[in-house]
């Protein structure tokens, strides 16, 4: 059987743990990092540590990049292109679509393959059952290298676009931030008036509980287009979004968050959408492109 062979670049917390999988896995993993002392852990658990990207690069087909951002790539990579050639760059990094297809076609350019991923676990999930991640880029490079790369999550693949996996998963980040920052700010007010996060608890997760179905509620409306105002209308949305800023702003709080969401709503009326369903506000949203 073929050894199983693998280098990891960016051993931030998502690296050091896809590091670690591959060497439960019995993969021989080659490591490198800008900062060489976050390698120390794993290399006393035997992994190899490069002298230079390019020679992390040079030790396998197989390279696996966990870094900040694309930026982080060419400031590792550009150095290093004397050894790309024949090389798979999976590139498990977050960053926007146009960046991705950009790298895909600059890997090409020194003969690399790039497959580009969105991971959809935090580090503690890599190596676990129920995590996953998007990818997308050559089909057969995908598939020459999917067990591989299921060592560390299950796999999604999106399609030959090297910009689709990070679609998919911004859009995902794009709800999770939103979501995060919303409960944040639920927080903050209830502190406001002496209320800990962990008295609300139940009651934001219950709600967050009934999202999946209004989502599913709303998905074919959505894709038909149709908000018919039956069973919520945005006037009324609006009227609860500005008691939103109000309870903000009477308890102290800063009211960005809100504020910004009251200004949507604003321009949906505005445009003659009051007595349509708040999903009309998708139209509002679209029409700035
Ligand atoms: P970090 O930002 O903590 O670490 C990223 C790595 O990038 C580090 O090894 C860091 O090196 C390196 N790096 C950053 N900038 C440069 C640069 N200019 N030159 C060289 N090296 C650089 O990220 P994480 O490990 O948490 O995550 C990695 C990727 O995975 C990110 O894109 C993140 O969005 C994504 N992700 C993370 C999740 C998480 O929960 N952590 C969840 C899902 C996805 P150094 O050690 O020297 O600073």
């Amino acid at each position: 059987m073929r050894e199983r062979t693998v280098t990891v670049i960016g051993l931030g917390p998502m690296g050091q743990a896809m590091a670690n999988a591959f060497l439960d896995r019995g993969y021989r993993v080659t490591v490198w990092n800008r900062t060489a002392s976050r390698a120390d852990a794993l290399v006393a658990r035997g992994a190899a540590l490069a002298v230079s990207a390019e020679a992390a690069v040079a030790a396998n087909e197989l390279v696996v990049l966990s870094l900040t951002d694309y930026q982080a790539m060419y400031e590792i990579l550009e150095p290093a292109v004397a050894a790309l050639a024949g090389r798979v760059l999976v590139n498990l990094s977050s960053d926007t679509p146009e960046r991705a297809r950009d790298a895909a076609r600059w890997a090409a350019d020194h003969g690399a393959q790039h497959l580009t991923g969105g991971v959809q676990a935090a580090p503690p999930g890599i190596g676990q059952p129920g995590s996953f991640t998007f990818y997308s880029g050559p089909k057969d490079v995908f598939e020459a290298h999917q067990e591989a790369l299921e060592v560390l999550t299950a796999t999604d693949y999106r399609g030959e676009d090297p910009g689709l996996a990070a679609l998919f998963y911004q859009l995902q980040m794009d709800v999770f931030w939103t979501t995060v920052l919303s409960w944040l700010h639920a927080v903050a007010v209830a502190d406001a008036h002496g209320i800990a996060a962990d008295e609300i608890l139940p009651y934001a997760a219950n709600l967050l509980k009934g999202l999946p179905d209004f989502l599913a509620f709303t998905a074919p409306r959505l894709v038909a287009g149709e908000h018919p105002g039956d069973v919520d209308r945005l006037s009324m949305g609006l009227a609860s979004v500005e008691h939103v800023v109000r309870t903000t702003t009477d308890a102290g709080v800063d009211a960005a968050l809100p504020t910004a969401l009251l200004e949507i709503f604003r321009r949906g009326v505005a445009a003659g959408r009051a007595g349509d369903s708040a999903t009309s506000l998708v139209e509002v949203l679209k029409a700035a492109r």
